[in-house]
């Protein structure tokens, strides 16, 4: 038991899940944390090789069945989750977009035939895939999308833009969401599909760790295997919204749990005044404060993962999960940095970092004021968005 884990709750894991929690804990602590910093400035990351290490080690899709995924529980993925975003959000998003959006888009709604051509090579990591929702005009309300599918024969032929999508200029296949005459349908498009483009979105000041891009569908011809059977309608990617969001759940505690073990540590060890930081009250007020938000995150996050995993996890408590837990994290993000000081601004400390790729992670799979929206429809019965 680490000093932040105040309540006590690892024998609340079975030992499985606490055994697949450290093995990704120390593929962190080897593959991760001695050069995130470098790629983070460089905004360069070896995606596709981490890919294939986390692929070896059943991380991709692994809360999937079937076609080599490892069938993991929701608590064992969530704290896989929340090991991930310790190390960086970005590899977390790696993870989550290809498990939980992309795998699992083509996993509940694809054709056996796309499964098959599709899930084995994502789940070791030899396929990279993406998911296509957000348009550089219609983020938060996807409804409005404008990409287009029509028929042309038995083809389909596919038009518009996709933007900020995460792993679209390293993916072998886009999860493209359109919208036809019988309403939004979801394709799965290989990337070298002749009519698609996908560039590098750049200057992102959050993130730096995760690619990402802009995708262009200049009538893109696909045939009619490519559509995903079984989704019929905005559901469809709103639910494989909710996988992701429920990893969220758990990962954005794990760059708080890592900026609040740097903050410790720092305030133990630093002196002013002739003590330790952590010698002064303010400071044990702002640890405690943070420690208490923490455990809070986590026995909610353990929480839904048990009611995800005896499958009555309901849209609305991802919701709940995502908008606190985010916001949170962010805010012990912000409060470490206070504790080092000058030193929490500098790239030597991964404060400052996680700090920066929460202001991602509060805005993707659904802003907190979207996620505060959500909640209030369950609240009062009405909609303020829809
Ligand atoms: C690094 C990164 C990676 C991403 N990866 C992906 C990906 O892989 N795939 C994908 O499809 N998308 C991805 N996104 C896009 C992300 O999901 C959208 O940015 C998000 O849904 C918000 O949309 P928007 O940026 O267009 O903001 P807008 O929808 O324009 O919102 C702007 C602001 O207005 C607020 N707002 C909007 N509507 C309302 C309302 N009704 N009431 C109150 N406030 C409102 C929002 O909460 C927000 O604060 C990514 C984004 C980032 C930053």
């Amino acid at each position: 038991m680490t000093a932040l884990d105040l309540l006590d709750l690892d024998p609340s894991l079975s030992a499985e899940e606490r055994q697949i929690r450290d093995v990704v804990r120390q593929l962190v602590d080897d593959r991760v944390r001695p050069h995130v910093a470098a790629w983070y400035e460089e905004g360069r990351v070896p995606a596709r090789e981490l890919a294939r290490e986390f692929g070896k080690i059943g991380l991709l899709g692994m809360h999937l069945t079937g076609y080599g995924c490892a069938g993991a529980s929701a608590v064992a993925y969530g704290l896989a989750c929340q090991e991930l975003e310790a190390g960086d959000s970005g590899l977390r998003s790696l993870v989550s977009v290809q498990g939980s959006l992309a795998m699992y888009a083509i996993w509940r709604y694809g054709s056996e035939e796309q499964k098959q051509r599709w899930l084995p090579a994502m789940a070791i990591g030899e396929a990279i895939g993406c998911f296509g929702l957000t348009e550089p005009d219609h983020g938060s309300d996807p409804a409005s999308m404008t990409t287009r599918a029509r028929r042309d024969g038995d083809d389909w032929i596919l038009a518009g833009a996709k933007m900020w999508i995460t792993n679209a200029p390293i993916a072998d296949v886009a999860v493209i969401w359109a919208r036809t005459d019988e309403g939004v349908r979801g394709f799965a498009v290989p990337m070298d599909t002749p009519g698609v483009t996908a560039r590098e979105i750049g200057r992102k000041m959050s993130l730096r760790a995760s690619v990402t891009g802009e995708i262009a569908l200049d009538d893109v011809r696909l045939p009619a295997d490519a559509q995903l059977p079984d989704a019929i309608g905005l559901k469809a990617p709103l639910s494989c919204l909710t996988e992701a969001r429920y990893g969220i759940v758990w990962g954005s505690l794990g760059a708080a749990r890592d900026c609040l073990e740097t903050a410790l540590a720092y305030a133990t060890s630093r002196t002013q005044f002739g003590r330790p930081l952590a010698g002064f009250q303010l400071t044990q007020a702002k640890l405690a404060d943070m420690a208490v938000e923490l455990v809070k995150g986590q026995l909610l996050a353990l929480h839904l993962g048990r009611l995800a995993d005896a499958g009555r996890l309901r849209p609305e408590q991802v919701s709940v999960g995502k908008l606190n837990n985010v916001r949170e994290a962010l805010a012990i993000a912000r409060q470490c940095r206070t504790i080092l000081g000058a030193n929490g601004v500098s790239g030597e400390y991964p404060v400052m970092r996680h700090a920066n790729n929460l202001e991602s992670v509060l805005t993707y799979e659904g802003t907190s004021e979207i996620h505060q929206l959500v909640v209030g429809q369950r609240l009062t019965g009405l909609s303020a968005f829809a």
